[in-house]
This record gives C-alpha cells, structure tokens and sequence, in this order.
C-alpha cells in the first residue's frame, strides 16, 4: 500500500481553551480515515502566533507526547496570513489542510475532502457557508458589499462566504508558496492560483470555546488589503474624477465666455475649492495606499520569525 500523508495546518493564537477538544476531535477524524484508508498518514503542524496564554506550553507537552504533533512558534504576534504561510513551508504532507483551531471548522468534514481531492477530480476542497446566521447585521451587509466590489474591480473572482478551510494538493500549496508576496490576502490567493476547487457547503458553526480576535475595524482594514492586494482599480478613480472636473470647467468657462455674465459667486467658489480639495486629498490618500504597499514590498522583511519549534525546544532541553 502506498504511503500518503497529510499535514494539518492549525493557526493558534490564545487558543488554550479550545486546543484539548480540538486535539481529541481531529484525533478521533485521523483514526477514522487511517482505518479506512491503509497508507494514510497524518502529520499535525500547530502555528503558536505568538500566544500570551498557554497555548505553547500546551503545544510542547502535544509533541512530546506525540511525535505527529510538530509546532512553530512565532517570535511575537504576526497574524493569521504568516501563520498559514509557515505552516505551509513546513508541511510535508502530499496533501496539506488548513483549519482554525476553534473547530470552526469542522474536523468531520476530512473524510468527504480527502474524498473529492484524491479522486483525482478536484485539487482543492473548501467549506462555503450558506447563511451568514449568527453574524451580526452590520458586518453581514458590509462583508457583502465587500464582494460585491472586489469581482466587480478585480479580474480575480472571490467567491462569497467561504473560508479558509482548506484541503490541497501538494501542487496547489507549492503555487501558493511560488507567491511570495509580503501583503498577504489569501482569499485572493486561492482563487489568483486557479486549480479546481469543490466548495462543500455548510452552516456556520460557533466557536467552540475562547473569542474571536477579529473586531469589526480589523475586518474592515482586512477588506481594503484585499481591495489593494487584488486590484489597481481604485487608481483608475483619479483618472475618471480628474477628466469629469476638467469637462466639467471647460463647459463653465464656454458658458461664461458664450452668456458673457458674472456667474461665479462666492458660494460657488468656495464650494468648488471644497470639493475639488476633497477629491485631491482622497487620490493622493488611494495613491499613498498603494505606494504604502510597495514601500512594505520592497523592503523584504521576513513575514514571520521563529522563535522555537518542537525540534529547537527538544535540543535545548536535551543539552
Ligand atoms: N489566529 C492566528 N493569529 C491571529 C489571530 C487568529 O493565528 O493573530 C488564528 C486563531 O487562533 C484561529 C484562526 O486564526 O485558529 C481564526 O481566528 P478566529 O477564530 O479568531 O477568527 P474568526 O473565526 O472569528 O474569523
Ligand atoms: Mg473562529
């Protein structure tokens, strides 16, 4: 029986509530397919993002205790998008899944994705939600109107409500990693890569245990990475505003040439300075954003920084 091993991408920051009943969960899902799979193989990779709880501590007995459970822990805090990204570059697997470990994302639905992924028909298996239940009003309009913009500027599509979950081919991980971008929109990065993709829908599922770290001005700055990441659209409004207030001058100065009358009172004036001011400050704000980008681009930093992983750990205890 030939070998197969899939590698378990879980980002954690200040997960050490929810992290036993995740472990005893996909343990159980692992069990299940290795049974009815001969050959399949798991590798569990925990992302300790910097966690002020205790979250490694809990990671380091895992490993000891199980060498499947493998961990990195990052120097500080670098957000989700570094934590998938190194899980990535350190997976082994012939197949990789990325899932929250707040059992969000449910373990269960392994069996069905590895299913459609080694079939052979699709590379790529991820969760859509049906409804946005749960979720309160305000952010379910924003977070639509969010889509709506993004495919209508964007030539990448991004399609509405799904996740992060994630399970791949080893094809599909290495064309994201071929991305080595430092503002990272992964939504955009999934789709950008192309690869077919299955979308198993499902209803939302609460946290299992702990909070979300995503506030709604978190989320909202989150949007515009994506709107920069993924599209130079916004550029292209300078441009359309600047041709209309030249059309819009050069008939005014026709009008005042053709009537021969005074019709530029000072209201008018002062609105137009407003206006037009209001609209300069807006594209020099869109043009900074994306010079911002560059800026940050260009310097090249690291995304993430180690700062111990279960082999670092086990040495230095070792010694
Ligand atoms: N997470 C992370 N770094 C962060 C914030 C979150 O690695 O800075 C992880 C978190 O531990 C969880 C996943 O990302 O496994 C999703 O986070 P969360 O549940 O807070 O987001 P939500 O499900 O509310 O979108
Ligand atoms: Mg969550």
């Amino acid at each position: 029986m030939e070998k197969e091993l899939i590698t378990v991408i879980v980002p954690c920051y200040n997960e050490e509530e929810v992290l036993p009943l995740f472990r005893t969960e996909i343990l159980r899902v692992a069990k299940e397919m290795s049974e009815k799979n001969p050959g399949l193989e798991f590798e569990f990779l925990f992302i300790d993002d910097g966690s002020k709880d205790g979250t490694l501590d809990i990671l380091r007995k895992y490993s000891a205790e199980d060498k499947r459970f493998r961990y990195i822990s990052f120097s500080r805090n670098f957000g989700k998008e570094a934590g998938m990204l190194a899980g990535m570059e350190h997976s082994k697997g012939d197949y990789v899944v990325i899932m929250d470990a707040d059992l969000q994302h449910p373990p269960s639905f392994l069996p069905e994705m590895y299913g459609y992924v080694s079939s052979g028909e699709y590379d790529c298996a991820s969760t859509q939600r049906t409804s946005r239940k749960g979720e309160p009003k305000l952010l379910s309009f924003f977070a639509r109107s969010f889509y709506k913009v993004i495919n209508k500027i964007s030539q990448t599509h991004i399609a509405e409500s799904t996740s992060d979950f994630r399970f791949m081919t080893r094809q599909m991980v290495d064309a994201i990693l071929s991305m080595q971008e430092y503002n990272r929109f992964s939504k955009g990065i999934f789709s950008w890569v192309g690869f077919r993709t299955k979308y198993i829908e499902y209803e939302n599922v609460e946290r299992a245990a702990g909070k979300t770290t995503w506030s709604f001005w978190k989320l909202l700055l989150y949007s515009f990475e994506g709107i920069t990441a993924f599209s130079t659209a916004p550029l292209y409004l300078a441009v359309i505003m600047g041709i209309i207030f030249l059309l819009l001058a050069v008939a005014m100065t026709v009008k005042t040439l053709v009537c021969g009358e005074e019709m530029w009172g000072t209201p008018l004036i002062v609105t137009l300075i407003c206006l037009v001011g209001g609209i300069q400050l807006f594209c020099m704000g869109v043009l900074g954003q994306y010079l911002a980008k560059t800026y940050m681009e260009v310097k090249g930093r690291p995304k993430y920084i180690i700062g111990e992983t279960n082999e670092t750990y086990k040495k230095r205890k070792d010694i």
